[in-house]
């Protein structure tokens, strides 16, 4: 097995020992749909020996992925119905989203922008599309943070990231840049000296958030790429996604919590499933998700505590559905419920 480059098709991912011989045809199948990257360190972070290996689950393409259930959407957080340019999405007055690019080192089997990203995908902006971006954001003068997404932004050579960040320099009303990216666990090579000076081109304070959904992922390799951005002044938050078969347990939660914490990244947002094409076997409801939720408060420390999110399909944005603790009695009282599920009166009766 070659180690170097990503595993892309059902043949590869036979001989890695992924797929079972008998799926080439529906694995196939999948994969001429939804796009297939496993980057070597992910693979050999893959537990052949576990069926229900939560690393494998995320990447490795299953026949589930043919089925489609009618409340799922192409577009499913509706980015479509926001974007002024191509690559800007204006959902939120204060902050957009720049998608340069529509590439990933890894495809996750749930992604919410499936339909858009991979070979197949939005490519790359062309250089004048890239103009256009950022004179809008130029144009703008409500744009506060500027959140590079995609496509995972970190594929991009140290050379296109700087000049990118040398743009946003010179637009004095841009305060914060953020990125999303799962580059530091995937490919945690790529987190070199280059890399992290041409993130911080900007001169603005620069956020990074790490997508990652099981404590497995935050591999000593991982720690290391990540102290090394946070060492050199980057603000590191987290983004999961909560999975069925790979997070949806308190102790696993818990986990991965705390493994963000110990290596200085804040837990940030726990995103409910979106209604992606072919994503119905990772989803669970929201009851079951706010359940999961609650089990961590008490448990686990105060920094460890991420805010459950639903992006709320059509583009209306993202919302907080975390279970209320709260319950109002009328006439300034309420039942305020513990962490043991145990409610009290406030304020407390005479
Ligand atoms: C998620 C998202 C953001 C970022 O939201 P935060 O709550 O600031 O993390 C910004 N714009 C769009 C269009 C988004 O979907
Ligand atoms: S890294 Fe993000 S954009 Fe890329 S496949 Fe995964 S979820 Fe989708």
């Amino acid at each position: 097995m070659n180690e170097q480059r990503p595993i892309r098709t059902a043949r590869e991912l036979i001989d890695a020992g992924l797929v079972a011989p008998g799926d080439e045809a529906a694995i196939s199948r999948v994969a001429s749909r939804y796009a297939v990257a496993i980057s070597p360190a992910i693979a050999s972070l893959i537990d052949r020996k576990d069926a229900n290996d939560p690393i494998a689950r995320q990447f490795v393409p299953n026949a589930a992925e043919l089925t489609l259930t009618p409340e799922e959407r192409a577009d499913p957080i509706g980015d479509g119905a926001h974007s002024p340019v191509p690559g800007i999405v204006h959902r939120y007055p204060d902050r957009v989203l720049l998608k340069a690019v529509h590439v990933c080192p890894v495809y996750c089997r749930f992604c919410f922008r499936r339909e858009m990203v991979g070979p197949q995908g939005l490519g790359m902006l062309t250089a004048e599309e890239l103009d256009a971006a950022i004179a809008y954001i130029a144009e703008h003068s409500e744009i506060w943070e500027v959140i590079l997404t995609g496509g995972d932004p970190l594929v991009l050579s140290p050379r296109r990231l700087g000049e990118i960040m040398a743009r946003l320099h010179e637009i004095d009303h841009v305060k914060i840049v953020r990125f999303h990216t799962r580059v530091p666990v995937v490919e945690p090579e790529r987190i070199d000296a280059d890399l992290i000076a041409a993130l911080k081109a900007s001169g603005k304070a620069t956020y990074v958030a790490l997508h990652a959904n099981h404590p497995r992922e935050l591999t000593p390799e991982a720690r290391t790429a990540t102290a090394r951005l946070i060492d050199a002044g980057v603000v590191m938050v987290s983004q999961s996604v909560l999975l069925k078969g790979v997070n949806d347990d308190p102790a696993v939660l818990a986990d991965l919590m705390r493994a963000f914490v110990e290596t200085r990244i804040k837990p940030y947002y726990l995103h409910h499933p979106d209604l992606a094409p072919g994503t119905s076997h990772f989803r669970l409801s929201i009851e079951e998700g706010q359940a999961l939720v609650a089990s961590l408060r008490g448990r686990v420390s105060g920094l460890c505590q991420p805010t459950y999110i639903l992006d709320i399909p059509g583009g209306h944005g993202k919302a907080v559905i975390s279970a209320s603790t709260i319950a109002a009695e009328g006439g300034g009282c309420y039942t305020v419920t513990d962490f043991r599920g145990q409610g009290h009166a406030y304020p407390p009766k005479a």
